[in-house]
């Protein structure tokens, strides 16, 4: 309940406050929700602002359906809340892994699990090696994460779009939105920006750039024999080779395995048409993107029914409700992470999360300029080259959760977000089953030479 304020003042006239909660998160993709639960766990009050009528972001409403990113080798190095979920929906038939035995680099293994997206996307080993991953379904995403934010007793705010941060002095205090009951604030003594396009700092006033990736209209085809598209991609291998080519060239852009199966009997993942030169920023772009991707799944879907062994009976099942925005603006904050530090898996000192084999600093998450506010997700502190390869859900969520603990911990110390001490960080997120990472012992990791 609005306490101090029941209102604040907005150069648009005054703005009712809907709500104050000692960690405020506004964005309720993987990044935010893991946040926010990490918050509540660690005895914050807190509330979570989400623009659509469900949470899971790009995940479940974007329909992107591996959960990958999260092996260094045969080592799960992504943990904490991110496998709670896998587990949790592993539990209820809708996410699918492969189990260790299978996790291997061998034909008869690729055979039995590439078309599940489920292997090393990394490796320049023929065949890749299958890896700990997890192919999951998107409502299903949707309702785990009701179940985790529910029982961490956060506040939640769907139908709220964010449209302006509340700075004074230099320090955020909350965020102003728009919804159908007009505009409303909410005050938060953090804010976590997880809105994956970085409206908050970029409305704070915080340093950005702005950089760019291919887009894609993620779309599930149903009704499809899975088996016989198999065994014709396996033992018709030349015919194969012919149709799959001109299902790529009717797509105009997709990865070399364009269709994967998911957890539903007959439901196909396709993770295309890509698209390029579309700004993730840009209403006109945005519709542009919509129209020319449905065009394109429609002659795709006319083809591979026609044409595709398994596909005969294929129909349109959905097209995600998000569009698939990769890269939009990036933060520039108190550190930088380049490729080089991706690719050499550089080791910071202030490593708080990682993916496969690299690192996220403490100061990648955090703005110049504006304080209060952590960033998680995939708008973090990165050059455009270094997203592209470091900005899958797991390690979103792995931000994420080291996101809410550093809020607890600067509001248990009275102290700023800027201000923790991150060994304490570190400390707290392993003992949460989390993983922010040891300082490796292999000697292809560079380790940095001062903290
Ligand atoms: C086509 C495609 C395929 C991909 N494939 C994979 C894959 O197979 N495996 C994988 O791990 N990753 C994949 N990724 C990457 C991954 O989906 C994202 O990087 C990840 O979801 C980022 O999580 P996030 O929480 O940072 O951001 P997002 O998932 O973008 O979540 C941001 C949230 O903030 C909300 N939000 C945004 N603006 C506002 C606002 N103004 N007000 C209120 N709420 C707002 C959004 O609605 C959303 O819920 C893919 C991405 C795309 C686009």
């Amino acid at each position: 309940m609005a306490t101090a304020a029941d209102f604040v003042e907005d150069p648009g006239g005054r703005v009712p406050v809907a709500g104050i909660a000692d960690l405020l998160v506004v964005g309720g993709g993987p990044a935010g929700i893991a946040a926010a639960v990490a918050g509540a766990r660690n005895g914050l009050s807190v509330t979570l602002v989400e623009r659509y009528p469900y949470l899971g972001g790009l995940a479940s409403g974007g329909m992107v359906l591996v959960l990958d990113d999260m092996c260094n080798g045969a080592e799960i190095s992504v943990r904490g809340i991110c496998i709670e979920l896998i587990n949790r929906l592993e539990r209820l038939g809708l996410a699918v892994t492969p189990p260790a035995a299978d996790r291997r680099s061998d034909r008869a293994m690729w055979r039995k699990w590439s078309r599940w997206g489920v292997f090393d996307f990394t490796s320049r080993d023929k065949p890749q090696p299958i890896n700990y991953s997890a192919a999951f379904d998107p409502d299903g995403f949707k309702r785990v994460a009701n179940e985790l934010v529910a029982e961490a007793k956060v506040t939640v705010r769907l139908h709220s779009w964010f449209s302006r941060a509340i700075v004074e002095g230099g320090r955020i205090g909350g965020v102003i939105c728009e919804s159908k009951e007009g505009r409303h604030a909410v005050l938060g003594s953090v804010v976590v920006d997880a809105t994956g396009d970085l409206d908050v700092a970029a409305s704070a006033g915080a340093p950005f750039v702005v950089g760019s990736y291919m887009v894609t209209t993620v779309f599930r085809l149903g009704g499809i024999d899975t088996m016989e598209a198999e065994r014709f991609e396996y033992e018709e291998p030349d015919a194969f080779k012919v149709l799959d080519r001109e299902a790529k060239r009717i797509l105009g852009g997709s990865w070399d395995k364009w269709w994967l199966q998911t957890p539903l009997p007959g439901v196909v993942w396709c993770n295309c048409p890509h698209m390029s030169d579309y700004d993730g920023l840009k209403v006109a772009d945005l519709t542009r993107a919509d129209f020319e991707g449905r065009k394109r799944i429609v002659a795709l879907h006319e083809f591979a029914r026609a044409k595709m062994p398994g596909f005969g009976d294929c129909f349109i099942l959905d097209v995600a409700p998000q569009l698939g925005i990769r890269q939009t603006r990036l933060l520039e904050g108190i550190y930088v992470v380049t490729k080089e530090d991706v690719v050499q898996r550089r080791y910071f000192q202030d490593a708080v999360a990682r993916g496969r084999d690299y690192y996220y600093p403490y100061r990648a998450m955090l703005p110049r300029g504006v304080a209060q506010l952590l960033v998680a997700g995939r708008h973090y502190s990165a050059t455009s080259a270094a997203q592209r390869i470091s900005r899958e859900i797991p390690p979103c969520m792995a931000m994420g959760q080291a996101a809410g603990v550093a809020a607890a911990l600067a509001l248990e110390g009275g102290v700023a977000v800027g201000e923790v001490e991150v060994k304490a960080l570190q400390r707290r997120l392993r003992a949460q089953g989390a993983d922010p990472g040891d300082r490796p012992a292999s000697n292809a990791c560079i380790a940095e030479a001062a903290a």
